[in-house]
């Protein structure tokens, strides 16, 4: 699939998004956001320190923005991976495939985003979390910018410890009761009480989207309708989330492991000039993650 992370993500213009989003829109690139907007569940819903928030549904996103691409008449190459760069001085005259293709071309944009891979999940995080990225299946994230000799920068969650979990989960619907279901649908949130002796504050600290650790979240399961229920919390222990009522028998449909851990991010970063090019590159330009220590989809257009 194309899309990355942004298959478990969903919230879309939520507090200052909602002014990126139009602004997006009125520089004639709003594309991706026009096709997140289309595929909408809910529009407008408010969730602590969230403001009309829009989401997409995680499930119907992928092939909606793999056919606009293709309708662009751009190829998408799937199930290949790049594992490193043909340099002459400081310019990228090609990229190697793991199949041993080599692709020439003249300007290249670095997108592999900030995330894993598994070696990284287990050195910051709690080991691999089987998250969408698939890092066993597909193999891991390969930095280019780094294969062509210029560091990464990365992001401390705190001093001297690297990354950031991701920090939500999804929860199959099917697994949960049928009032909650039914309510989640309806309104497109959630928010149920913590039992008093699982709250953990500490664990706020530790997750990317750090305007958003508040202690509501602590105190508080909350779920959001993205297709699956979407658990806003970057791991939750499953006997824990069990003692809450309409979740008795609840699973995690992402990270499979969500009961221990999540992702790691931020550890893949690109030094880079405002008009995106690589500092010390002649012909390879970053976006997304890769760019810049940013939270969501929309800082990633
Ligand atoms: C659980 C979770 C929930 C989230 N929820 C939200 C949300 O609700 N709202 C929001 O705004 N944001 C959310 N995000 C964040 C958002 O998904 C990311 O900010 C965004 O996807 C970053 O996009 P990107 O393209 O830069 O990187 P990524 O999405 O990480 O994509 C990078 C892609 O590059 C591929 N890749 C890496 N190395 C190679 C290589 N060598 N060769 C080929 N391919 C390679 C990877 O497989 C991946 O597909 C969430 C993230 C997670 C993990």
């Amino acid at each position: 699939m194309i899309l990355g992370l942004g298959n478990v993500g969903g919230i879309m213009r939520n507090n200052g998004r909602y002014t990126a989003s139009e602004e997006l829109m009125a520089l004639g690139c709003g594309d991706l956001i026009n096709i997140t907007d289309e595929n909408s569940r809910h529009k407008n819903i408010d969730f602590p320190g969230h403001k009309h928030a829009w989401l997409y549904d995680v499930n119907t996103i992928e092939p909606a923005v793999r056919d606009y691409v293709r309708s662009m008449g751009i190829k998408i190459n799937l199930i290949s991976r790049v594992i490193d760069v043909k340099k002459d001085g400081n310019k990228i005259k090609g990229i190697y495939l793991s199949d041993g293709t080599y692709v020439e071309g003249d300007v290249f944009i670095e997108t592999t985003g900030s995330t894993g891979p598994m070696g990284n999940c287990l050195r910051y995080g709690n080991g691999c979390s089987m998250c969408i990225l698939r890092c066993p299946a597909f193999g891991p994230r390969i930095s280019l910018s780094q294969r062509a000799g210029i560091d990464d920068l990365q992001g401390e969650r705190k001093e001297d410890v690297l990354g950031a979990f991701s920090g939500s989960c999804k929860l199959s619907k099917d697994t949960m009761s049928k009032e909650l279901v039914d309510e989640l649908e309806k309104t497109g949130v959630l928010v149920l009480k913590v039992p008093k002796e699982d709250i953990n504050l500490d664990k706020l600290q530790i997750k990317v989207c750090q305007q958003y650790a508040l202690r509501e979240f602590a105190e508080n399961i909350v779920v959001l309708d993205t297709g699956h229920a979407k658990l806003m919390t970057c791991y939750y222990p499953l006997e824990k989330l069990r003692k809450i009522k309409g979740l008795e028998k609840v699973k995690y449909v992402d990270p499979y492991a969500g009961g221990k851990g999540n992702s790691v991010r931020y550890l893949s970063v690109a030094p880079r000039t405002d008009d995106m090019k690589i500092k010390g590159l002649d012909n390879m330009f970053c976006a997304g993650e890769k760019s810049g220590l940013f939270v969501g989809h929309t800082e990633a257009c």
